[in-house]
């Protein structure tokens, strides 16, 4: 059985990994980012490093914390304990604590991808346009070359990107899911840093800031990330980006004292899941096509996993 998984972030290499462990599976990984991780990424600028993605994960299920247990041993996983604030324009800066564990991998978010990839068939640098089926076997269609055949295509692009690739009157039930982007406003700071090495923003169009260099196992200058609230990066989604860049900053001047020497901008178009599907994965088996991702189940990595795992247990059932 020869499969293409299309995305390297946390549910492509986790569906992947389980599938090329069966006996008589051959899995290919695609991805059309240079690195593995997808939303779990970094973003290195000169002597400082950015968690602009996925922040830290929690593990809710047994299922999820069983299998970071290994990568916990070697060291690519740890608990993260920062000190976190709670920041307004219009309130005094309040301490906060976290009720469970929030974990990051290291040396940065997307090394946990890279430790479960490591042994997996990659190709990076590979956008896939769309699929099409000749003969009984799918193709995928690249700009230089196509890839083929495969028995199977699971995809873990957002459900509106794996829409584009995959035939038009398949998979219209992913429609219903919906998400908010985000833009990420990347300071490299210097100078005196506030106390806490997180915090949530309120009354602000910013809603989290982060210092990425205080995580575990960072070797970074003072790197601070502001995520902007998913409302504001949607009534700004087309607006300049160095107007967008200059309202960031302001709102994190007004709730804290940073110096900072650059500052980067990314707009993340599919952010956070806001509709779930609502089911585990999607399947066609008549088409010998699947999806899944963190908008089956939710808006965490936790979720994305969990859709991964479960479709793999439904190949594995076979
Ligand atoms: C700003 C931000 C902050 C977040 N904060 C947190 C947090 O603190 N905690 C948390 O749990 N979650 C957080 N999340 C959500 C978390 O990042 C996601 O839930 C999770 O990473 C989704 O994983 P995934 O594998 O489903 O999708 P993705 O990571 O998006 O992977 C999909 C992959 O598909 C690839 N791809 C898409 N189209 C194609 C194509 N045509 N050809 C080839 N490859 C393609 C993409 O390049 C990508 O690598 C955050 C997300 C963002 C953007």
């Amino acid at each position: 059985m020869k499969i293409a998984v299309i995305g390297t972030g946390i549910a492509g290499v986790s569906v992947a990994k389980r599938l090329a462990a069966l006996p008589h599976y051959q899995v290919e990984l695609f991805d059309k980012g240079r690195g593995t991780g997808g939303r779990m990424s970094v973003r290195h600028t000169g002597a400082h490093s950015f968690d602009h993605g996925a922040q830290f994960f929690t593990a809710r299920t047994a299922a999820f914390r069983d299998f970071l247990r290994d990568y916990q041993s070697s060291g690519v996983v740890e608990e993260w304990q920062p000190k976190i604030a709670t920041l307004s324009p219009k309130a005094e800066l309040q301490d906060r604590v976290w009720r469970e564990p929030h974990f990051v991998a290291l040396p940065n978010m997307n090394g946990l991808c890279k430790a479960i990839g490591e042994e997996l068939n990659v190709l990076l640098n590979t956008q896939v346009h769309f699929v099409e089926k000749h003969d009984g076997y799918w193709w995928l269609k690249t700009a230089e070359q196509d890839f083929g055949p495969y028995d199977w295509v699971v995809s873990t692009a957002p459900p509106e990107q794996t829409r584009q690739m995959f035939p038009d009157n398949i998979g219209q039930d992913m429609d219903a899911t919906g998400f908010a982007p985000c833009f990420s406003l990347l300071l490299g700071c210097s100078g005196s840093l506030p106390s806490w090495d997180a915090a949530i923003v309120k009354d602000s169009p910013v809603s989290w800031l982060a210092f990425t260099d205080r995580k575990p196992g960072r070797h970074s200058q003072p790197s601070l990330v502001a995520h902007a609230d998913g409302a504001w990066s949607q009534l700004h989604y087309d607006t300049d980006r160095e107007e967008v860049k200059h309202l960031l900053v302001d709102a994190v001047a007004s709730v804290a004292e940073i110096t900072h020497a650059a500052a980067g901008l990314h707009r993340w178009r599919y952010a956070r899941v806001t509709e779930p599907f609502g089911q585990d994965f999607w399947i066609n088996e008549a088409s010998q096509l699947a999806a899944c991702g963190d908008w089956c189940l939710g808006n965490r990595v936790e979720d994305a996993f969990t859709s991964a795992t479960r479709l793999a247990q439904r190949f594995e059932e076979r």
